[in-house]
Order: structure tokens, then sequence, then C-alpha cells
């Protein structure tokens, strides 16, 4: 449960170099305790990220951008870390760099991850869909979770969304669509972005529905500016 889960204070204290080594900067301070920077943050984020298919088909289309997966689950945390450890060695070390994964419950402790206005893209592919009344809260898409992403994305980020259960698709859009942060992409915008195919086809969920032909229901949604203050 949660009181195993590591995270950090602030995002100013967390180590980023550990997980992308090749991005890491020498501090120039004296004082060791100092975690060492990175040349720059993680600006993608992928919420629940199972066993890390949309990371590892994302990293090399946007090979000069960090991206972090977030999982709850420890053995499958450790298993996204391994994949990608492996795929930096087999590539010379050259690919894969600008992916990492984390365990985390982004339920809780997202904040402590990120500083407002760092993320340009969150995914939210195939989240559990909590089908009874009662567990509704534990879905990842809440009017206070919205706020959570609001508040981490940049004006102009995307939040993207993709599930195979109708009703989890039009919770999704019903609280996002209720966001004064959001609004939804158009349709032939949707429909042109590449991130969008590689969350279809390549999250380890996305190929499950389409061996099951099932249907995916996607739905994005820009962060909007803030209106200046009264
Ligand atoms: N996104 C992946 C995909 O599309 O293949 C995995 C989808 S899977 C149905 C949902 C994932 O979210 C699981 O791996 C689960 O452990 C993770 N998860 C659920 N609640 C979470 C939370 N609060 N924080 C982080 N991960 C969570």
């Amino acid at each position: 449960s949660d009181h195993t889960l590591e995270y950090p204070e602030s995002p100013d204290t967390m180590d980023w170099s550990l997980y992308y080594p090749a991005y890491a900067v020498e501090s120039t301070l004296e004082d060791s305790k100092r975690p060492a920077k990175l040349s720059k943050d993680v600006e993608v984020v992928d919420i629940g990220c199972g066993f890390g298919g949309l990371l590892v088909a994302l990293a090399p289309l946007l090979p000069e951008t960090l991206m972090l997966g977030l999982e709850i689950r420890t053995s499958v945390t450790q298993f996204v870390q391994e994949r990608i450890w492996a795929l930096r060695e087999q590539n010379g070390g050259t690919l894969y760099q600008n992916a990492a994964c984390i365990r985390a419950n982004t339920m809780k402790f997202l904040p402590n991850f990120f500083k407002k206005a760092q993320l340009s893209k969150i995914f939210i592919c195939f989240p559990d869909p909590h089908f009874k009344a009662r567990k509704h809260k534990a879905r990842i898409v809440s009017t206070t979770l919205n706020s959570e992403y609001a508040y981490a994305l940049r004006p102009g980020g995307i939040v993207y969304t993709i599930t195979d259960v109708e009703a989890l698709h039009l919770w999704m859009v019903q609280h996002l669509d209720a966001h004064p942060s959001f609004e939804r992409v158009p349709h032939d915008e949707v429909e042109k972005d590449d991130c969008v195919k590689v969350m279809r086809d390549e999250t380890e969920e996305g190929k499950k529905v389409a061996r099951n032909q099932g249907q995916k229901f996607v739905a994005l949604f820009r962060r909007l500016e803030d209106p200046p203050w009264e």
C-alpha cells in the first residue's frame, strides 16, 4: 500500500539522473547531497503505464523529449525499467535514454514529481474502469485529479485518453469537458496526431482490444491559458 511508496518532497528534491543518466549534468556546487540536475525536464507522462508499450513506441518518435511512465504495481514497474535498460543496451546506449518508469500512485503524489506547467502531454491509456458506482472515486479522471493534470500541464499541452469501455469514455469526456482549464481537441486534429496512433496500436491494452475486435474510444483535451487575474 501507499506507505511503501517513495516520493520526493518536491520536484526539486527528485534525483532524475538515476532514471535519465544520459541527460545528467554535473552539479557545479560542492554540496554532494544536492541531486544532479538534468539538461531538460520530463515533459511527457504516461499515467498507469502498465508494461510500457506506449513509452517504448513513443521514445524513438520523440527522441529529444523526456518521458516517464508512472505505475503503481512494483513488479510491473520493475519490468518496464528492465525493458528500457535492455533497449538502451541493445541500441549501444543511443536510443531509449529519454524513457523511464517509476512506481507511483498518481492519485496522490503527482505535484510532488512535477512543477506547474512542466508537462506537454499526459497519457491516460485504458485506465481501470471501476464499473461500480461506489468505486467511481477510484477512477483516474475526476474533478480533483483533473485540476492536478491542469496544474502540471502547460497551456497548449494535451491530455490523451483512450479506453474500450464506453461508459468510462463518457465519464472522462464529461469530467474534462466540465473543467475550465480544458477544451476538447477536434476530431480532425486528433486523427492527424501520431501519438494517437501509438496509443491505439502500441499499448498492451490497445493490442488486446484489437485481438478481441473491441472498440477504442479516444478523446483529447487541450490545456487552456489561465484567465488573467480580475
Ligand atoms: N496503460 C497501459 C496500457 O494501455 O496497456 C496499462 C493499462 S492497465 C488496464 C491500467 C494500469 O494502471 C495498471 O497497470 C495499473 O496497475 C495502473 N494503475 C492503476 N491505478 C494507478 C495509480 N493510482 N497510479 C499509478 N498506476 C495505476
